[in-house]
C-alpha cells in the first residue's frame, strides 16, 4: 500500500511554515497514477503556498513494484540493517535496491520494468565509455552524463552526453551477460543490503579488480 503524511516544512526561501503531503512508501501497482509522479521526480517537488517558490524534498520513499518485483528505496544515507525486512522479499524473488539520487531512481525503474539487469547496465555503461575514450570523439572530462535509454531485442541502448553533443552505443545483452557470467565473484552483490548499483559502485569493481581499492 502506498502511505503518505503531511508534515509542516519551512519554506527555504521566504521561511513561512506550510503544510506539504510527502510519500514514504509508493506501491505501482496498487497505484499505477503515482508512477508518473515517480518517473518525473514530481513526488518530490513542491510549491510554496506564500511565496510560490518550487523545490525538492527529496525525503526517504519506498518504492514497490509487485509486479515487476523489486523495491528501491531513495535515500541518500546507509540505510542500517535490513535483512529482516529484507530476507522474505529475496525469497519472493525482489530486486533490492538504494538510489542516492532522483535520477538514479528514475532511471532504475526503467531499467526494471524493461526486465533489464542493472549489474550489465553499468557495465554496459563502463564499456561504453572506455569506447568512447578509445575512439577518441571526446575527452573524458567532457562528459556530462552516461544514460541507460532502453534494452530491446537483446541490445542495451546507452547514451553518452557531452553538452550539447551526444554519442549512442548499442551493446549486445548477452555478451554483457557472458561477461558478468565468467566474473561472477567480481560482480557478486548483496540484495539484503539494498546496494546501491551505480557508476561509483562499477568504479569500485574495476578498481579492485586491479588492487587498487
Ligand atoms: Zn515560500
Amino acid at each position: 500500500m502506498s502511505n503518505s503524511e503531511t508534515i509542516k516544512y519551512t519554506c527555504p526561501y521566504c521561511g513561512k511554515e506550510f503544510d506539504v503531503e510527502i510519500y514514504n512508501t509508493v506501491n505501482v501497482s496498487q497505484d499505477p497514477d503515482l508512477k508518473e509522479r515517480c518517473m518525473s521526480g514530481d513526488i518530490f517537488r513542491h510549491s510554496c503556498p506564500h511565496c510560490h517558490s518550487d523545490f525538492m524534498i527529496q525525503n526517504p520513499l519506498l518504492y514497490e513494484d509487485t509486479e515487476h518485483r523489486f523495491i528501491i528505496w531513495v535515500s541518500a544515507k546507509e540505510l542500517g540493517d535490513l535483512s529482516s525486512f529484507a530476507k522474505p522479499l529475496i525469497a519472493k524473488g525482489y530486486t533490492l535496491r538504494r538510489c542516492a539520487t532522483v535520477k538514479e531512481f528514475v532511471e532504475k525503474i526503467q531499467i526494471f520494468e524493461d526486465g533489464a539487469n542493472d549489474i550489465a547496465v553499468e557495465l554496459a555503461k563502463y564499456d561504453s565509455f572506455i569506447d568512447f575514450l578509445d575512439s577518441r570523439k571526446g575527452k573524458a572530462e567532457d562528459v556530462t552524463s552516461i544514460d541507460y535509454v532502453y534494452t530491446k531485442d537483446d541490445v542495451m541502448k546507452i547514451d553518452i552526453r557531452m553538452d550539447d553533443k551526444g554519442m549512442s552505443f548499442l551493446i549486445p545483452v548477452s555478451g554483457l551477460h557472458d561477461e558478468l557470467e565468467a566474473n561472477k565473484e567480481m560482480f557478486e552483490i548483496e540484495d539484503e543490503q539494498f546496494p546501491c548499483i551505480n557508476s561509483d559502485w562499477i568504479l569500485s569493481v574495476f578498481m579492485k579488480a586491479q588492487g587498487n581499492a
